[in-house]
């Protein structure tokens, strides 16, 4: 019996180097064009030949229609959500390949780490088809919903892609209960995995309630953002999007469709809150609802500095993390070397003037400034619900941009300790990168205890998530963009030495190059992640790069 389900598992897997890895298109285990076929036919037609959304513009592939249509929304993250080849961070569509969308018609255009095959899937016996047709097969499968993942987690050279984006649906039930559960009702939403966070909100808008999402109108309702922990301006209110899910649907590796809550697969409950990809597939989240927001305060501006104001700047802001979280203030810092952009909000409040009057050292600091610090574009109001926040612009941004992250988990000690906001302003002022100090922890991030999800344990003492990143031009080399990794690698591991040795890092904005990465994506929890992931995908199916399993070979 085990000696026949081995030669089975070696029939269908190729051995590249030391390690087994999944079928990748070239190898000899590649399915046969039949095989294929017969998927196609099963999934009725939507099975495609994905490619790299400007393969239109180039030879053979060339559609002058399609390759105006692709100029036109290259920067729109909705329409590179749809697109099957197509991702936001441009850095995990080719990887250091090329497909120019403003090259020649006769330039080369190579496929990159786009999936060579995809199925876009519809309903569930779609996805159960890939997911049946992925094992029997054992090919290298990805899944990607709207495309935003900055690990390459939703790409792979060679793979077979899901494309969940289709999977739609936005559903509240004020009395909801989870099945099999013996608890009170409460009010909830079901979001199907194909849903944008902008539609979110306008569904909760409507139904007059609020639904804790992402601080972006286009990352996936119930896809990889909900899977990796999910966090939110709204988190310091409400938790992060892990606290707030009371149910999954979904597919595991064996082709079942299974609900995970409290009552049933418990374990695979609490690994999908936190644990990132590659435990099974999701066709839906279902969220507690909380009562409508009806004002939230903002006070966003930009500050130009220079080489000798922007250290005392960036030390400033990072002194009043620790007042931002006892007024129950919200938001982002986008902090370059001469410019950084900043918005505050405080939910529930009118009161603009109580953010105003918390941000006052930023303001006495450039009145003493002279003309070394500059106040650009001040911008404040209240919005009258989460929806109109979003729909006024924010969380809206152009991407098709290649991106390379790192980050760490910040406790509150760290900013209220002068010395330590001196040295880390001087070398975040002076890393070359640029800074993002997102505000979205504290408060009911830090309530539950430490493993009652799987998420990184820092998170449960974390005040801020402190981001660094660079980008590269599309024209850049190679070893030009290998100088860009390596400088982020660098600087993460300083950050990491300035939080601290216990925090980590949020799994979802990290560094894909980071070394201990199972430590420092989930600390503690890791050992019983990977228990569970051998017990719901034990042979490896739902692979992906720096997911729970990978240390065991085929998510390249
Ligand atoms: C512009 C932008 C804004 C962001 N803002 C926030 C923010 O406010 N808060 C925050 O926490 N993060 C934010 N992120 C990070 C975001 O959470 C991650 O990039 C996340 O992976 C996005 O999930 P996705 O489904 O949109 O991406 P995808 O690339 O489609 O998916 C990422 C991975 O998630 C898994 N996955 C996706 N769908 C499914 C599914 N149906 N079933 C099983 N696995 C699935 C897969 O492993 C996949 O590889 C942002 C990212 C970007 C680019």
């Amino acid at each position: 019996m085990r000696s026949s389900a081995l030669q089975a598992l070696f029939a269908t897997t190729c051995t590249i180097g030391p390690r087994v890895l999944p079928c990748a298109e070239g190898d000899e285990c590649w399915p046969s064009m039949t095989a294929w076929a017969q998927l196609n036919n099963t999934l009725s037609g939507r099975l495609v030949r994905s490619l790299p959304p400007a393969a239109p513009c180039h030879v053979p592939y060339y559609d002058a229609a399609a390759c105006d249509a692709a100029r036109g929304n290259w920067t729109d993250p909705f329409w590179r959500s749809r697109q099957t080849g197509g991702y936001q961070d441009t850095a995990w569509e080719n990887g250091d390949e090329a497909c120019h969308i403003d090259g020649p018609k006769d330039m080369p255009c190579k496929q990159g780490l786009v999936p060579y095959y995809t199925a876009v899937v519809e309903n569930v016996e779609d996805v159960q088809a890939a997911v049946n047709f992925a094992r029997e097969n054992s090919v290298k499968t990805r899944i990607k919903g709207a495309s935003h993942d900055f690990l390459g987690k939703s790409s792979g050279r060679g793979a077979f892609g899901i494309h969940t984006i289709k999977l739609k649906g936005i559903t509240f039930d004020d009395n909801f209960v989870p099945a099999s559960c013996n608890v009170a009702s409460q009010g909830a939403v079901t979001v199907a995995s194909g849903e944008h966070f902008i539609d979110v909100y306008k569904a909760a808008d409507e139904h007059g309630c609020t639904v804790v999402g992402g601080s972006s109108t286009s990352v996936g309702g119930a896809g990889g953002w909900i899977l990796g922990g999910g966090h939110s301006f709204m988190s310091p209110v409400y938790g992060l999007g892990v606290d707030n899910v009371l149910q999954f649907t979904v597919v595991t590796a064996d082709g079942q469709t299974r609900i995970a809550n409290e009552c049933q697969n418990s374990d695979l409950f609490w690994a999908l809150r936190g644990g990132g990809g590659g435990f099974a597939i999701t066709i839906s989240a279902t969220y507690k609802t909380h009562p409508a927001v009806n004002n939230i305060s903002f006070v966003a501006f930009g500050v130009v500095a220079n080489e000798s104001s922007h250290t005392p700047f960036l030390a400033t802001l990072l002194s009043l993390l620790p007042a931002f979280d006892d007024k129950g203030i919200t938001g982002y810092v986008y902090a370059s070397q001469t410019k950084t952009d900043v918005i505050f909000m405080k939910t529930d409040s009118d009161d603009v003037a109580s953010v105003n009057a918390t941000l006052a050292p930023i303001y006495d600091l450039v009145r003493q400034s002279g003309n070394d610090l500059e106040v650009t574009h001040p911008a404040t109001g209240v919005a009258p619900s989460i929806y109109s926040l979003f729909s006024g612009g924010f969380g809206a941004a152009p991407e098709g941009v290649a991106a390379v992250l790192g980050s760490r988990l910040f406790p509150r000690s760290v900013f209220e300790d002068e010395e330590k906001i001196g040295n880390m302003s001087q070398f975040l002022g002076s890393s070359g990168v640029m800074t993002i100090l997102c505000l979205v922890g504290g408060g009911k991030v830090n309530k539950p205890a430490a493993d009652v999800v799987a998420v990184n344990p820092s998170w449960r003492k974390a005040l801020t998530h402190v981001v660094v990143a660079d980008l590269w031009p599309s024209s850049s080399t190679t070893s030009e963009r290998n100088v860009v990794r390596s400088k982020i690698t660098r600087i993460t591991q300083r950050l990491a030495e300035f939080a601290g040795p216990d925090m980590g890092a949020y799994i979802n904005e990290a560094d894909v190059n980071e070394p201990d990465w199972q430590r420092v994506f989930w600390g503690s929890n890791y050992d019983r992640l990977l228990r569970i992931k051998n017990i719901y995908d034990p042979t490896g199916i739902l692979t992906c790069q720096k997911c729970v399993g990978d240390e065991s070979g085929g998510a390249d």
